[in-house]
């Protein structure tokens, strides 16, 4: 019975798109820019899957394999299941590439997206060609249903015996998780680009799932928060290192939400002599230099800071209560171990004025992270925010498709999208094209992937320069 259960094959698949979404832990966005990383979810799920059936992956966007291909292959290579990555950005493309699918074959399918977690119940009787949809993808529930067994199917939503059965327990906290080794070589990895990584092909490793804070522009915090146990995460650096690789991007919301687990992994990485090269994202809040010591030891090179405005008071009312000194304290941490910084700022958060968002650009040159990104404000599907922004405005729930790094989708209130537009490219060339910037990045250059890197971001910069009318906002504003 394992034998045949072994010889079913599933298809792990980001879809293609006509922009490059980004889907990966329930987001959603696209992006014009070069980077892309291996989607986390589907690593997870090819350790779950991989003691049971025969996987394949395709990363449509990152191997750039068009529809028509596509469909072609699943057809012809009569995959018992399809578990596929879907986001709002692309939902109606993804949607129209299920149903030709399913028009054609017998294949299950199985969508993991942020957009249908809540709703589940409702695509499954809304779509035909749907079979399941996955609400937890650490849960090992989609074995079970795979393997025919009768469910419920933790960590699932799925049709079965002509009904729908879910079961998920999605906020339990800090319970421990492991999940076989992902099948990281099945991945083209050699096709992926992020600018701070040192070397390639790099590859995604997870610490943790979902996030224990709750920022009202943000969607994360709704999935819950649950850290992986350590030795099951040191399984998997030992089978990545094994294959040759040495460069980890954490993608983590925050690595260090649990500051013990974190150095307790810094400590098992050192212990089991890894020598990785990684970079992680995590809070102001919950960085100390201790910790940093500790992540530098174990081959820490970068951390990624989402600041977002230097307002104070705006980031208090929407829940995310960091101070500009906390900001200004890690950054000289980091500084002083010399760790690379990447700062996140979002360019027109609701209610924030021209001046306010002057001061973050400031702010973010006072700071002189060694990359900054600059992202226009989006009503995240699933944040409190884009709630109380839908009970002012209906229309706001009719927006489903959006980019941070393009031309905003709504006002706020103050800015009109032009204005905030027009102070997002302002802020990228006020901060990359000062001299000080300039010259720290030439001595910098030791090595093919950094000019790379340099010669990517200055050639977005100069695409993205738009008519300056700055100072004509900011006298507006006073
Ligand atoms: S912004 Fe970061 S810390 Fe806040 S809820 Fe989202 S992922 Fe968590």
């Amino acid at each position: 019975m394992l034998y045949y259960a072994k010889m079913k094959k599933i298809l792990l698949l980001n879809p293609p798109g006509s922009r490059k979404f980004l889907r990966d832990q329930y987001c959603s966005s696209a992006t014009k820019a070069d980077y892309y990383w291996p989607a986390v979810d589907l690593l997870v799920l090819s350790g779950i899957l991989s003691e049971h059936f025969e996987l394949e992956v395709c990363d449509a966007i990152a191997e750039a394999v068009d529809e028509k291909t596509l469909i072609e292959k699943i057809i012809s290579s009569s995959y018992y299941a399809l578990i596929s990555l879907s986001s709002s950005a692309s939902m109606d493309e993804d949607f129209a590439l299920f149903k030709a699918i399913k028009a054609r074959s017998k294949t299950i399918i199985v969508i993991n997206a942020g957009f249908t977690r809540d709703n589940s119940k409702k695509y499954l009787k809304q779509h035909d060609f749907i079979d399941a949809v996955i609400i937890d993808y650490i849960k090992f529930g989609i074995v079970d249903y795979l393997r025919e067994k009768p469910g419920p199917y933790q960590g699932l939503c799925a049709k079965a015996n002509k009904q729908i059965i879910e079961q998920c327990d999605v906020l339990e906290l800090n319970t421990g998780f492991s999940y076989p080794v992902p099948r990281h070589e099945l991945f083209a990895l050699d096709k992926y680009y992020l600018p701070q990584a040192r070397k390639r092909p790099f590859t995604c490793c997870l610490i943790s799932y979902g996030c224990k804070y709750g920022c009202t522009y943000c969607s994360s915090g709704s999935i819950g928060f649950k850290l992986r146990n350590i030795d099951n995460i040191i399984l998997e650096l030992k089978a990545i290192k094994a294959l040759g690789i040495s460069e980890v991007h954490f993608p983590d919301f925050t690595f260090t939400a649990d500051q013990e687990h974190a150095r307790k992994l810094c400590q098992a990485m050192l212990d089991a002599d890894l020598r990785l090269s990684w970079d992680c994202l995590t809070r102001v809040d919950c960085f100390d230099i201790d910790t940093a010591i500790l992540m530098k030891k174990a081959g820490a090179h970068t951390i990624q800071f989402g600041i977002e405005t230097q307002n104070e008071q705006l980031l208090k009312k929407m829940a995310k209560p960091i101070s500009n000194q906390q900001v200004r304290r890690c950054f000289l941490i980091c500084k002083q171990l010399a760790l690379e910084t990447i700062g996140f700022f979002i360019i027109g958060l609701p209610g924030e004025d021209a001046q306010s968002i002057k001061k973050s650009i400031n702010f973010a040159c006072e700071l002189n992270c060694d990359y900054a990104a600059f992202s226009v404000y989006v009503p995240d599907y699933g944040s409190l925010l884009r709630k109380q922004l839908e009970a002012m405005d209906p229309l706001i729930s009719s927006i489903k498709n959006f980019d941070r790094t393009m031309y905003p989708v709504i006002d706020n209130q103050i800015l009109s999208r032009q204005e905030i537009w027009q102070l997002r490219d302002y802020a990228l060339k006020k901060f990359y094209l000062r001299p000080k910037y300039i010259w720290q990045q030439i001595k910098k250059l030791n090595s093919l992937e950094k000019i790379k890197a340099i010669c990517k971001m200055g050639y977005s910069v100069i695409k993205g320069a738009n008519s300056l009318k700055v100072s004509k906002i900011l006298k507006e504003s006073k």
